[in-house]
């Protein structure tokens, strides 16, 4: 089969590679119908994250079964499923606590040996471990092109505003319109802001935040926290979410939240380490959440919300390719040249 593969920094590369398998019980092998290149794919690329050369990547994706192992309760071959970007095994301490993000045995598709050594979704074929917990099933009348986001991207989006304590008539400001940001412009409405302030530096992403309902900020053209306090008497947002990563946005985050208010970081951290403002938290009340998404948590009830018609990831799209030309997708995602690219197999 064909699969994208990570050969070194830099470079990734389609190759012929074996077919997978089900090889433990409760394994369900996925013929992939569209797979999706992530922010997470660009650390990759970039040598940021440890991988052997050779390793599948891609962790976004949708398929339908093809083979399920003897344990595999919940699907058959032909039903058309959508995997969280982790497994989890649902029985494990953690996992009864709710947080399956934590799940003792998780591994991360597309992220090499340090991850778990699971398969790519960027392939024409993936087994996807643990299936009964790591997957749902996509309701009739739902698109490919729609149900891929709740494994990982939508999830992350509504995990961000959820744990940003939204409330009727607030106003939030989003940092970083990428697709994370994206998503969370489209999640926070369903609290009910008033307003949803979105900052970024990219005049198209932030054209398709507007679209989304969100009110843009270019931070290259005003200082995003000079904007959001002008616009708020001078007051602040009541919350922010984080959905960049880097120190400086997550700091943005920070300062545009008024006393008594919420700071949620769904951004994966550039650095390890940084300093922290401990006494701005202390003298503001302020509350500071951060991490990555429960995804298990989220998939089912956003599958009911894009059935209902009430979010509409798909929007986010800005180049549809063929699995062939993941390389130049990989290219013009890291150029900033695409919002978000989906491949055919
Ligand atoms: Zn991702
Ligand atoms: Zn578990």
């Amino acid at each position: 089969m064909k699969a994208l593969t990570f050969q070194g920094e830099g470079d990734v590369k389609i190759r012929e590679v074996p077919k997978p398998s089900v090889a433990a019980s409760n394994d369900a092998l996925i013929k992939v119908t569209l797979g999706a290149v992530c922010g997470s794919d660009l650390h990759i690329l970039h040598g940021h994250t440890p991988m052997n050369p050779g390793t599948i990547l891609g962790h976004e994706f949708v398929g339908v079964v093809e083979e399920v192992g003897p344990e595999v309760k919940r699907f058959k071959p032909g039903d058309r499923v959508v995997s969280s970007f982790f497994t989890s095994c649902g029985h494990c301490t953690l996992c009864r606590k709710g947080w399956f993000n934590q799940c003792v045995e998780k591994g991360t598709f597309g992220h090499g040996e340090y991850f778990g050594g699971l398969g790519g979704g960027q392939a024409d074929y993936v087994v996807v471990p643990n299936a009964d917990h790591t997957m749902e099933g996509i309701p009739d009348g739902i698109r490919d092109d729609q149900a891929i986001f709740v494994g990982d991207i939508l999830s992350t989006g509504f995990f961000g505003a959820e744990r940003a304590e939204i409330k009727p008539g607030d106003v939030v400001a989003i940092v970083g319109a990428g697709p994370v940001g994206l998503m969370a412009t489209m999640c926070a409405q369903l609290f009910g802001p008033a307003k949803v302030f979105v900052i970024d530096m990219v005049d198209a992403r932030l054209e398709i935040a507007q679209e989304l309902g969100g009110i843009p900020i270019n931070a290259k053209e005003v200082h995003p926290v000079g904007a959001i306090e002008s616009a708020t008497g001078g007051i602040g947002a009541d919350s922010s979410i984080e959905c960049v990563g880097l120190i400086s946005a997550i700091d943005t985050a920070i300062h545009c939240v008024r006393g008594g208010g919420t700071i949620s970081v769904v951004g994966v951290p550039s650095a390890v380490q940084a300093d922290f403002p401990y006494l701005r938290m202390w003298l503001k009340s302020l509350t500071f959440r951060a991490g990555w998404c429960n995804v298990q948590a989220y998939m089912r009830p956003l599958l009911e919300l894009i059935a209902a018609g009430r979010l509409r990831p798909e929007k986010i799209i800005s180049h549809r390719m063929k699995l062939e030309q993941a390389e130049e997708a990989y290219r013009m995602f890291d150029a900033r040249e695409a919002t978000k690219i989906v491949l055919t197999p």
